[in-house]
């Protein structure tokens, strides 16, 4: 796909990678297709040089202004109770390394991402073009999602919020019986010590399912 694809892969990359996905395997994930899109998406260049050693440990690094990018195993988990299918329209809150975003793009979604440090979005967009991932960003709060281009099928939020922003809901897509199923939003709710993710979804107007799915521990998601 990529000339980057086929320099010599002298670190040992791929196969680092592949290592990284059976490692998710062993750990609960089943979804093939998010195995297969964490395979093709090489996070040694989402983080810093000095942490490529690092990349294909199942950990969160550092991307700078104290934000991190997320472990491969919560990028996985959150992927996954997305639910996608192929030209799904997702909003990623959060962008941080692009990372996600291009775990998503991998899927085959039309991916749009928030995020609210300027400076971090810069570096992060170059390196999506640079890689050839159609990902439409931009530098803002959040909390209020993306209403230009709303509704969503699918919301991701990849820092830890208190609270579940009305805004986001409003912008899931609202199911249309044996038309089209409503849209899905994981979000980590909880305080400064740890969230408990939580997956809501649209079933009519006004009403949503809304399940838990385990304690993970991520950045603030700054509300306001
Ligand atoms: N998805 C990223 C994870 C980055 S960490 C990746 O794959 O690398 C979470 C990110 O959420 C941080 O970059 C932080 O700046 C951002 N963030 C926190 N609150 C936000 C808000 N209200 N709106 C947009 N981005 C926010």
């Amino acid at each position: 796909m990529l000339a980057r694809l086929a320099l010599p892969d002298e670190r040992g990359y791929d196969r680092r990678r592949a290592a990284l996905v059976e490692a998710l395997r062993t750990k609960g994930i089943v979804d093939e297709r998010v195995l297969d899109a964490v395979h093709r998406v090489p996070r040694h260049l989402f983080v810093w040089d000095s942490q490529r050693h690092l990349a294909y440990h199942d950990v969160a690094l550092p991307i700078g202004h104290g934000q991190t990018i997320s472990q491969p195993f919560t990028v996985a988990v959150q992927t996954a109770l997305l639910d996608l299918a192929p030209g799904d329209r997702v909003l990623e809150i959060g962008t941080g390394s692009g990372y996600q975003a291009a775990v998503l793009a991998e899927l085959g979604a039309r991916v749009y991402s928030v995020e609210r440090h300027a400076d971090l979005l810069a570096p992060t967009e170059a390196l999506l073009q640079t890689l050839g991932y159609r990902i439409k960003t931009k530098a803002g709060d959040g909390s209020l999602g993306w209403p230009e281009y709303a509704p969503f099928d699918a919301i991701v939020v990849t820092a830890g919020a208190v609270g579940i922003p009305d805004a986001l809901r409003r912008q899931l897509v609202t199911p249309i019986s044996g038309v089209r199923r409503g849209g899905r939003l994981v979000i980590p709710v909880g305080d400064a010590s740890g969230q408990t993710m939580r997956r809501l979804v649209r079933t009519g107007a006004d009403t949503f399912d809304d399940e838990a799915y385990g304690d993970f521990r991520f950045v603030p998601f700054v509300q306001g």
